[in-house]
């Protein structure tokens, strides 16, 4: 038998596909990865990593409009998405070059060009030039990721209608612009573009912003936008998109089946993502998709054909970095025969970076009660935080759900100041399976935001101390 190139050979370079790749290494697999475009995919260059940075920005723009209580004034307060977004463009930029300086430290080999199965563990290249060249590899492993969903009555044009990329290159905030889908993406930009300036209105479908969330986090987080001064639209349906020199006319359907016209200069589409499966090669390496042309996958990441394997977004499930990354480890270790378990999509955690954050790991109340749990509920409110009090953010809760049997925390929902960082704990301990007494017993810093955990826990067990 002729030697491979590779023992795995990875398509995609996000972070999936880049995980991935530096874990096999690790293990001391000879380990290449294709990629298309930029090192780091969706997350570093386009995703997470520069909403993060811009939502951070607008923070402290809303941070600076009650500077005066603080003892700070100034004559004048400007803001100028412009700075904003160049800072998000050097903080996506230097992460992702991380990503080729991690990959020299690991020996990962980078292959620049976009991927494709000939079957039979064989791989073309195309380089950008246009050149081709085939390698082989031991193991496939599909990391091709996902882009935005394109509504036939919502036509992207990245110039009057944007999806989130075209909504990341912007330099200055427009005077209005509307929304549509209410997401995590979509409630993030929302409250950038509101923060520098612009009239946003938000157009959800469903009947509640973030929708996939427990009903008081998107009930808390809609009180706090619509009192910040935007227009929410849910159970509204968008019917078409008229666009003129200068704006775009949309026309939906509210709440009440009545038809409604707004102006904006922009339309923001955010509105889901489909996966990158198409033009692979697929028939001839024998690979399954679903019917949403998602990589069909068993629980160690292996697609329908013989060593050839998928994770991330093109994998389905919950379309999140972190979900990626794991997958990649699970896929990897599993690969080189040192599996130590699978990916746990019951405790895969959500967050949402908008102000108020959200955060939620498990069942939501209506989940719980569909599946038939007896539940204690506890609502613990951050006005009862002292730490949360003295940083000024006292919007939101954490909310516990517990099933009454076991003591099990079902799911944990927190709406409020860094509840993106404070969720790890409900991972943790629902990973180490503990019950919600023992969230409380183990001691937490006093003053910290931190204590909202265990009294979110105590509150489940009708007990909670400071409120
Ligand atoms: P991707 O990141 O999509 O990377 C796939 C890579 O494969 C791309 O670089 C692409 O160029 C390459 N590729 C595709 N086809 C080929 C081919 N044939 N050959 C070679 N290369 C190819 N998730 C979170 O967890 N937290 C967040 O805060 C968050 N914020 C987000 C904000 C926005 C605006 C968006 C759009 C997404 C956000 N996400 C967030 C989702 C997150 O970005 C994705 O879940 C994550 O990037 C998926 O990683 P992946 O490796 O599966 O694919």
């Amino acid at each position: 038998m002729p030697k491979n190139d590779f023992d795995i050979l990875v398509i995609g370079g996000g972070p999936g596909g880049y995980v991935a790749a530096i874990r096999g290494a690790q293990l001391g697999l000879n380990v290449a990865c294709v990629e298309a475009d930029k090192l780091g995919g969706v997350c570093l260059n386009i995703g997470c990593i520069p909403t993060k940075s811009l939502l951070t920005s607008a923070a402290l723009v809303n941070e600076m409009k009650n500077a005066a209580a603080h003892g700070i004034t100034f004559a004048d307060m400007n803001v100028d998405l412009g700075p904003a977004q160049k800072r998000s463009r050097a903080i996506a930029e230097q992460l992702a070059k991380g990503v080729g300086h991690l990959f020299k430290k690991n020996k990962v080999a980078h292959i620049e060009g976009r991927g494709r199965l000939l079957g039979g563990g064989r791989v073309e290249v195309e380089a950008p030039d246009g050149s081709r060249q085939t390698y082989t590899a031991g193991h496939l492993i599909l990391a091709t990721g996902s882009r935005p969903r394109d509504l036939p009555v919502l036509p992207i044009d990245e110039d009057r209608i944007w999806s989130s990329t075209g909504a990341l290159f912007q330099d200055e905030a427009p005077e209005t612009l509307a929304v549509v889908g209410a997401g995590a993406v979509g409630m993030e930009f929302a409250d950038v573009f509101h923060a520098y300036g612009t009239k946003v209105t938000v157009i959800e479908a469903l009947d509640r912003v973030l929708p996939l969330e427990d009903a008081d986090s998107s009930a808390a987080v809609e009180r706090s936008f619509k009192k910040r001064g935007m227009d929410i639209h849910t159970g509204a349906l968008v019917e078409s998109a008229e666009i003129d020199e200068g704006s775009v006319e949309l026309h939906f359907k509210d709440k009440k089946g009545e038809a409604q016209t707004l102006k904006v200069q922009h339309v923001l589409s955010a509105v889901g993502r489909i996966p990158n499966t198409e033009d692979l090669g697929l028939d001839a390496a024998g690979v399954d998709l679903d019917d949403r042309g998602f990589f069909v996958v068993d629980e160690y990441m292996r697609t329908s054909a013989e060593r050839v394997y998928a994770i991330g977004d093109c994998a389905g499930n919950q379309l999140l970095a972190h979900k990626a990354m794991h997958e990649g480890v699970i896929c990897v270790e599993a690969i080189a025969g040192q599996g130590h378990g699978t990916v746990d999509y019951k405790n895969v955690p959500n967050c949402t970076y908008c102000s108020p954050e959200v955060a939620s790991v498990g069942l939501t109340e209506e989940q719980a009660k569909e599946q038939g749990f007896e539940i204690d509920i506890g609502k613990f409110p951050w006005v009862g935080n002292g730490r949360a009090l003295a940083g000024g953010h006292t919007e939101g809760f954490v909310k516990v759900i517990r099933d009454t049997q076991y003591s099990e925390i079902l799911g944990a929902h927190i709406v409020g100041p860094h509840a993106t960082e404070l969720i790890g704990e409900f991972v943790v301990g629902r990973h180490l399976e503990s019950t919600v007494e023992e969230m409380d017993r183990a001691m937490h810093p006093h003053p910290t935001l931190s204590e909202a955990i265990a009294e979110g826990a105590l509150s489940a067990l009708g007990r909670a101390i400071h409120i």
